[in-house]
């Protein structure tokens, strides 16, 4: 009677267990060596501009052309159009008809972090610090004392542009933001951890030696130095730059079993670099397949660079026109027969934070890619909300190829929530729905994600763009 009750609930209930659990060894390599180039590319992209840099440079030796380069296009072409060096869209052409809907995967390559304010040099006390000014939701305290790196761009009034890195090579320095000593903290411990490190606090450290004994400001005039030395850069030059401070460490394989990967900025560059793998592993597919990895979803997909602006449809658009198919209203009518997975990260279920997870609704790490049918906060306010019947849709795609999936909500309810950029697109009429990979740790400057959850969801956005 027992066994055949066990055999009931084998055939009824809605397994949930780890993917490693028999884990056949070809399998594991498979996640592992796909993983090894992940890492990789999480160090050459730390910041969006390094992302769409290195993504194009994939794009191209996949032969994908820029879109304004080409004057028709037809099916099995490969295109791509760069938003101002920040945001990314690219395409095939499927075999039929573009009014029969797009399959879009759209993950966001901006991540949480500090940026330099206009006039970010000053001196005090003997020591040189850079003003900033953090970017998205981050906890402030998690970003002293650590190695942190400079990245970003200065355009010189003239418009030449100076790319920097420092701070990534074993050789070059690092810089850092300190915190008070235990034995004076008495009362910023006893603060509320969201104002004991405020935001104007958090000033970079770099350098202590001054210019000369005589001038004052000696210390800021030696940077200054160094700077122009360095780069032809004065002060004001600062005034036009983007420049973004991000953990100096590297992205690294985590536990003894080597099954996680600890990295900045996996969100959500995790699901940024498995939808362009899936994609560029797709060869003349059924329907016309886009990846769009946006930027500024961090701080509400505002500006002409995320996923609010009007770039998107002008891609859209010029696909229509240089397959000569366009016509009024048809962007309208591609849009309301286009599938769409919103390809961002969940909150993975953290045991040592359990109270703040719902356990029925969950994502565990390692147990597969996470979907998430609605987001939002208190009462769904705010969520796009997928339809059952495409959540079915779905589920067939990943049920026929057997690949392993959780359904859940980011934490329980009226203790906090999110969104991304899935209602911008519901908006124009298309079936979305969130899945991507649970993380750890997330908005921290090393968040931590699983190896099998990041192969599955390279799987499932493959399988995705397939049908
Ligand atoms: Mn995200
Ligand atoms: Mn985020």
């Amino acid at each position: 009677m027992e066994k055949e009750n066990n055999k009931l609930k084998e055939e009824l209930f809605n397994k949930k267990e780890s993917g490693y659990k028999n884990i056949s060894d070809d399998e594991k390599n498979k996640i592992f060596s796909f993983c090894d180039k992940y890492i990789e590319f999480m160090n050459k992209a730390k910041t969006e501009r390094e992302a769409v840099k290195t993504v194009k440079e994939l794009l191209d030796k996949n032969g994908y052309i820029n879109i304004d380069e080409v004057n028709s296009l037809k099916e099995g072409n490969k295109v791509y159009y760069i938003n101002k060096d920040k945001n990314v869209f690219a395409c095939v052409i499927g075999k039929e008809k573009i009014e029969n809907g797009l399959n879009i995967i759209g993950a966001h390559i901006d991540s949480p972090r500090l940026d330099l304010k206009p006039n970010p040099l000053y001196e005090d006390g003997s020591l040189a610090y850079f003003k900033t000014h953090y970017y998205g939701g981050i906890k402030k305290y998690q970003w002293t004392t650590i190695p942190l790196s400079i990245h970003g761009t200065i355009v010189k009034k003239d418009l030449e542009k100076i790319d920097i890195v420092i701070g990534e090579d074993d050789k070059d320095p690092i810089f850092t933001i300190t915190d008070l000593l235990p034995h004076l903290a008495m009362n910023q411990m006893s603060k509320k951890m969201s104002v004991a490190i405020e935001g104007e606090d958090l000033n970079l450290l770099i350098g202590s030696m001054p210019y000369d004994n005589e001038t004052s400001e000696s210390v800021k005039l030696n940077i200054l130095n160094i700077l122009n030395k360095k780069y032809k850069i004065k002060e004001a030059d600062f005034l036009s730059s983007e420049i973004e401070i991000v953990p100096a460490f590297k992205a690294r394989s985590l536990g003894f079993d080597e099954s996680m990967v600890a990295s900045y900025g996996q969100d959500d560059k995790v699901c940024s670099y498995t939808a362009v793998q899936a994609l560029l592993n797709i060869e003349n597919p059924n329907k016309t397949c886009i990846c769009i990895l946006a930027d500024k979803e961090e701080i509400g997909s505002v500006g002409n660079t995320g996923m609010e602006s009007n770039a998107f449809s002008y891609f859209v658009s010029e696909i229509l026109n240089k397959m000569n198919v366009n016509k009024p209203n048809m962007i309208d009518k591609v849009y309301m027969n286009s599938k769409m997975l919103s390809a961002d990260v969940d909150a993975g279920y953290d045991p040592i934070y359990k109270n703040v997870s719902e356990l029925n609704n969950a994502a565990f790490i390692g147990n597969g890619i996470t979907l998430n049918k609605y987001t939002g906060a208190r009462g769904k306010s705010g969520a796009s909300d997928a339809n059952a019947e495409y959540m079915a849709y779905i589920r067939n795609i990943l049920e026929s190829n057997n690949i392993k999936y959780q359904v859940s909500e980011l934490g329980k309810i009226d203790i906090g929530g999110g969104g991304t950029i899935a209602y911008i697109l519901a908006n124009k009429g298309i079936d979305v729905v969130d899945c991507g990979v649970p993380v750890l740790s997330m908005h921290a400057p090393y968040e931590v994600t699983s190896k099998y959850d990041i192969y599955s969801a390279y799987r499932f956005y493959n399988e995705f763009y397939k049908k």
